[in-house]
């Protein structure tokens, strides 16, 4: 099923995020922790990829188990910077063997030490790259893309980064997910500019629930996610005590999804990083929203 036909106008929908291990010895438990998150019924459960490639071979296999087994639409992410055409071709035949039909089409992060690297020869240089690929090889996927309510850290600005973005929605996203974020306001203002430039695709917000103080800084260094201070307030308060800083954060998500349907979005995705008790409490704290 086609993540774009299942996103709805009416009522809230949660979907989840999981990653795929990096081990043959973890399989067994990352599949198993995907297996109690996909029993929650979500809207649709998306799949990271290592940008490597290194655990690609584990995306398939967990977004295919989760879609076989528990019927939940699953969502492989992929990537392509440090690719060459050719593997990037046996990927997507791997994709669509396994029967998926959802595709997050990504650039990567540039590996470490090549940030300044000419980058004329490189066969993908942008998620744009990608995506024209995929609607070219195989109309028929629903594809998504990414997008950042605080911009992309490489990108000079706002303006430059939402131009290149509505360059990659008109090449054939379906869809954008956006990068985490702890304040809505940033949502609400990133969306206003993007439907002024003209981007209409639907946008599904991605909320991340912190529970430990470490993801904290762990998280901002990856995203660059402004915290605001009622935030910091929480961690300072709660930081030192593993149970308290797990239902405060918690908490928090819970209330910014709340915020985001009250002001009409209706599709939102929560960064559940393979932990079933945190998706199953987000979705209980929700259950008479749900209906679930
Ligand atoms: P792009 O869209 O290519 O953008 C990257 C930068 O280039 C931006 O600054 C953009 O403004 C600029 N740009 C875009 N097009 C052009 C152009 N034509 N010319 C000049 N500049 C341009 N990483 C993983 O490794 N695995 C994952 O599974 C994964 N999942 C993610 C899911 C979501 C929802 C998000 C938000 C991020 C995810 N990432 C993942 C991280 C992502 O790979 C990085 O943020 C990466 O640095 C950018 O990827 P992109 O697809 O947004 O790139």
């Amino acid at each position: 099923m086609k993540i774009i036909d299942i996103l709805n106008n009416n009522t809230l929908m949660l979907s989840f995020e999981v990653f795929p291990p990096k081990t043959e010895t973890a399989f067994e438990s990352v599949k198993t922790a995907t297996e109690e998150i996909a029993k929650l019924r979500p809207s649709f459960m998306s799949v990271t990829y290592g940008a490597g490639g290194g655990t690609s071979k584990y995306t398939l296999d967990i977004a295919k188990n989760i879609k076989e087994r528990y019927g939940v639409p699953s969502l492989a992410h992929l990537t392509c910077v440090s690719s060459t055409k050719e593997t990037v071709k046996q990927k997507i035949n791997e994709i669509k063997a396994a029967g998926i039909s959802n595709v997050m089409a990504l650039r990567g992060d540039i590996p470490a030490g090549l940030e300044n690297a000419d980058r004329s020869n490189w066969d993908y240089k942008h998620a744009i790259d990608l995506i024209r690929e995929l609607k070219e090889s195989n109309p028929d996927f629903c594809i998504g893309g990414a997008c950042y309510p605080e911009i992309h850290p490489e990108s000079a600005n706002q303006k430059e980064d939402i131009l290149y973005l509505k360059e990659k929605v008109d090449a054939g996203c379906d869809f954008l997910t956006t990068q985490m974020f702890f304040d809505n306001n940033l949502l609400y203002n990133f969306l206003y500019k993007i439907r002024e430039a003209g981007i209409t695709v639907p946008v599904i917000p991605g909320i991340m629930p912190i529970t430990n103080a470490n993801q904290v800084d762990r998280a901002i260094k990856l995203s660059g996610s402004f915290v605001p201070q009622r935030f910091k307030s929480i961690v300072d308060k709660f930081g030192s005590d593993p149970d308290a800083m797990k239902q405060a954060g918690i908490a928090y998500a819970t209330d910014q999804i709340i915020d985001l349907y009250a002001n009409g979005i209706t599709n939102v995705h929560v960064y559940s990083m393979n932990k079933p008790e945190v998706a199953m409490k987000i979705q209980s704290n929700l259950s008479d929203i749900l209906g679930k």
